[in-house]
């Protein structure tokens, strides 16, 4: 029987592959993934969502992305995430979220007044590993990448 899980699952490996072969279009690509050992932001679905949906989401987002990466030969890098959202990606300046998918800075001095929020967030995900923030402690040698987060694959009854 199909679940709301094989759904989702069907579009991760829909996001998954597009991101992967996005990479593959860039010179010497990296995937830089937040690390999922760090607090996440909350995110507005609820208690019980936030744990299990949220957690088991990220960790399988990144299963799958690491698994289409190793096949293309893409190293993937992780960053610790906190407040990569909350920061200007031009400036730095701490902003604000008027809706879920915008950002707003409000230094009058910067060029960016608003920016979609999770593009924000990603160019200082990406920000953080070109200052040499990166650390691929987990999965340094990549192949057994999908069965360490197997365990992670589904969310647990506790
Ligand atoms: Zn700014």
């Amino acid at each position: 029987m199909r679940t709301i899980l094989d759904e989702i699952d069907d579009v991760f490996h829909r996001v998954t592959r597009e991101v992967v072969e996005y990479a593959e279009f860039v010179e010497n690509p990296v995937l830089v993934l937040e690390d999922l050992t760090y607090i996440r932001e909350p995110m507005d679905y609820g208690e019980f969502m936030n744990r299990r949906l949220h957690g088991w989401g990220f960790a399988k987002l990144h299963a799958q992305i690491r698994y289409k990466a190793v096949e293309k030969g893409i190293p993937v890098e992780t960053v610790n995430p906190r407040n990569a959202s909350k920061g200007c990606h031009a400036c730095g300046e701490v902003g604000y979220r008027p809706r879920q998918a915008t950002f707003n800075c409000p230094n009058d001095a910067c060029w960016m007044s608003e920016y979609q929020a999770d593009v924000n967030g990603a160019i200082n995900i990406a920000d953080r590993y070109l200052n040499g923030e990166s650390h691929s402690r987990e999965h340094t040698d990549g192949d057994d990448s999908a069965e360490d987060w197997g365990r992670l694959a589904a969310p647990q009854d506790t």
